[in-house]
């Protein structure tokens, strides 16, 4: 018996309230099913069930869901295949409902044809709201097989990672089972976006000592406070996993400096009543931020979430998480609804569970009528990525929302009938601007009148639900065709007037016809039309647009201004990472986040490339940066490389704001340094690092600086090159400084 199988079987000895003998019976079918089989690595195959199994175990799940984990690849891929009636006779009608349940739900091919994993993913629904063991021991087969995911081909690794990241991570964090969720995404990163993921350890690896000392000094405060106090706790710190900072860094387009909720410390007492009390010591101790105290212990998140959170701020000013919970509910949090199994049997659980995943049947239930499967998945894409919020109505019923929702949401979760009547809102009695952001608690009541006209255009841009969004379309879509035409044609000639060319009516005419085309719609109205009712949006568009202008109209040459010395001075100032998404054009993706690569640090002027990381941002290089150039040539990875140029508003926007490096190879001085900081102070250059290094007589310096682009950085080179004794200068990396 393998070292595994034996540790394994001590703990459920240990445990005392399992089957023993029935669990030990499937462990001997399965390894005698698999035996001679190998996994890709060469292990035997055996390895993989046993550690799904013990997954499960850590789940806490009950006998049958053990069992069931042993033999959940046997009836596939064994050669030797057992049919579900013998699991039905040797293990009961459960564990052979569990196996077969997890046996169909295949493989979901999220870049082939969408139709397909729609079905797919309807039928995991289904299977999960029969019996939701099904899913937890599908999270612990693809946990496995995200931690032994290198040994498959690239593109293998790219579509079961990005399926983890958009189905079964998203289904992990709603089920509750944070511990399964944060390593799933972290996994999954590393294979959909190496170089991010490699920038956020790097930078988490360089303040290793730092976050350490931090985290102590931060923790012994913490328990000689509790201690004083005689409350009994465990305490813990940590960093916050790589997928979160990464997030930060792409989704909020933060640099990793400015980061500071970066750092937690967990608190566990025994009882309800000591988490207030450590709060309320938390609070006497350290300062906190307002607004940031969360009470998920009087109202649990709808996964069944619960604790206390607060922010204070510690050494230095630097702010930290506190999260203080019991036990118990340090147990849901990290196992979520299967904590509950443990406690709970039969249709105790059943009717337990079902309340909580009302938000599964109602999925399966719009999937009706679906016409647009982009439609379908975007809602689910998003919608189960957002954190959320909860709201009642004036009779109580609680309503789920994603975070940032309105009372505009609220009224289209009800029903589209009464968003399309809405008038106005009130929160807790009052009324409110219907743009107010709902919080958690609130109580909401909608306002509507019959004479209503209907939804404004604008609350397209102020939902934040999928639903709200699609039945506000749906309206414009049906009733307002007309209307959505003279719309949709306004906002396409301003876009074109801002080009700031003389054209024609009929060049118009030619460039919306050619437009439509391209886009396949079967005339102009319905391009203006889409415009109108917000199922196209211009920023999407944007960039056929002007190619189809440029043609028509026929095209003078451009050439960038430089940006003036006022304009510099005031650009400076703004942050780098605000500004990155107006800087640059990736083709047809909308409104993008883009994140400029440290390897290459591409400047206006410079070609460039995007490369797009499924979603999670757009990593912008130097076209022949040696990590794009390779990308390039990597059959399995080229099409994700696309078009990216530098946008116009650049140099209105954006002007000093870019990081350069530059390597300045000069004779021995010992003025050199005061001499090269002196020039770059005349030229108005901020400077962001330097650092020397002498080799046989030489100087190389190494200077990061702020610049406006290409042009701007080749004047600073020329004014470098007038110091004494300077022989070379030459762009560098920043990650080199
Ligand atoms: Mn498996």
């Amino acid at each position: 018996m393998l070292k595994q199988a034996e540790a394994l079987f001590a703990r459920i000895k240990e445990a005392g309230n399992y089957d023993y003998d029935k669990i030990y019976k499937a462990y001997e079918y399965a390894d005698k099913l698999h035996e001679g089989q190998k996994r890709i690595s060469g292990e035997d195959y055996i390895v993989h069930p046993l550690s799904v199994a013990e997954e499960v175990l850590n789940l806490q799940l009950d006998t049958d869901s053990i069992c069931a984990a042993f033999l959940h690849d046997t009836v596939e891929d064994c050669a030797d295949k057992i049919d579900l009636a013998l699991i039905r006779k040797e293990f009961g009608a459960d564990v052979a409902e569990i196996v077969d349940g997890v046996t169909k739900l295949v493989h979901i091919p999220f870049e082939t044809k969408q139709d397909e994993s729609i079905e797919n993913l309807r039928k995991m629904f289904l299977a999960m709201s029969k019996d939701l063991r099904v899913i937890f021991i599908k999270l612990c087969d693809r946990l496995h097989n995200m931690r032994t995911l290198d040994v498959r081909s690239p593109e293998k690794q790219r579509s079961i990672a990005l399926e983890t990241m958009h189905v079964y991570a998203p289904l992990a964090h709603r089920l509750g089972i944070q511990k399964i969720k944060n390593e799933l995404e972290t996994l999954a990163l590393y294979y959909l976006d190496p170089i991010g993921y490699n920038e956020v350890s790097e930078d988490i690896g360089k303040r290793y000592g730092e976050s350490k000392d931090f985290l102590d000094h931060a923790t012994e405060k913490v328990a000689e406070s509790l201690r004083n106090y005689n409350v009994k706790f465990t305490l813990s710190g940590r960093v916050k996993t790589i997928y979160s900072i990464y997030k930060k860094m792409y989704n909020q387009s933060k640099q990793f400096d400015e980061i500071y909720d970066f750092y937690a410390l967990r608190i566990i007492v025994d009882t309800e009543l000591d988490c207030y009390t450590a709060l309320g010591i938390i609070h006497e101790q350290f300062n906190s931020i307002p607004g940031r105290f969360k009470d998920y212990i009087s109202t649990p998140k709808p996964n069944m979430y619960r604790s206390l959170h607060t922010t204070v701020i510690g050494k230095e000013g630097i702010p930290f998480e506190v999260q203080i919970r019991t036990w118990e509910m340090h147990q849901v949090a990290e196992y979520g609804i299967a904590a509950h199994w443990k406690y709970k049997t039969g249709e105790q659980v059943k009717a337990d569970i079902d309340a909580k995943l009302q938000w599964i049947r109602t999925l399966v239930e719009t999937e009706k009528d679906i016409d647009d499967p982009d439609e379908f998945f975007r809602p689910l894409k998003i919608d189960l990525f957002e954190d959320e919020i909860f709201v009642f109505t004036p009779k109580g019923d609680v309503v789920n929302l994603p975070n940032n929702s309105t009372p505009i949401d609220f009224a289209y979760a009800i029903h589209s009938a009464v968003g399309n009547k809405m008038v106005g809102a009130k929160v807790n009695g009052s009324i409110v601007p219907i743009d107010t952001i709902l919080e958690t608690g609130q109580i909401v009541e909608v306002l509507t009148s019959a004479s209503s006209k209907g939804p404004s255009r604008d609350w397209l841009k102020i939902v934040r639900s999928g639903e709200a969004r699609n039945k506000i379309r749906q309206y414009f879509k049906k009733e307002l065709r007309s209307e959505n035409i003279v719309v949709g044609k306004t906002e396409l000639e301003r876009e074109i007037k801002r080009y700031g060319r003389q054209y024609t009516e009929a060049q118009k005419v030619e460039v919306m016809k050619n437009l439509a085309n391209r886009l396949s719609l079967p005339d102009v109205d319905d391009l203006y039309n889409n415009i109108g009712y917000g199922g196209l949006s211009v920023s999407k568009i944007a960039v056929k647009l002007r190619e189809e202008f440029m043609r028509v109209v026929s095209p003078q040459s451009e050439t960038p201004s430089m940006p003036t010395s006022e304009q510099l001075k005031t650009a400076r100032h703004e942050k780098n990472s605000r500004t990155n998404a107006e800087s640059v054009i990736v083709d047809s993706v909308e409104g993008c986040t883009v994140k400029f690569a440290k390897c290459c640090n591409p400047l206006p002027g410079d070609n460039i490339i995007g490369y797009i990381t499924r979603g999670y941002g757009v990593s912008i290089h130097k076209y022949d940066c040696v990590n794009a150039q390779n990308g390039l040539s990597n059959p399995n990875d080229k099409d994700r490389w696309v078009v990216a140029s530098w946008s116009e508003k650049i140099n209105r926007h954006t002007g000093g704001s870019f990081e350069a490096a530059l390597s300045i190879i000069a004779e021995y001085s010992p003025h050199l340094i005061a001499d090269i900081t002196l020039a770059l102070t005349d030229m108005k250059v901020a400077v962001t690092a330097i650092a020397t290094r002498e080799n046989a007589g030489e100087m190389i310096i190494s200077v990061g600086i702020k610049c406006s682009g290409v042009e701007h950085l080749r004047n600073i080179t020329a004014g470098l090159h007038r110091i004494k004794g300077v022989r070379e200068v030459n762009r560098g990396s920043i990650g080199n400084l």
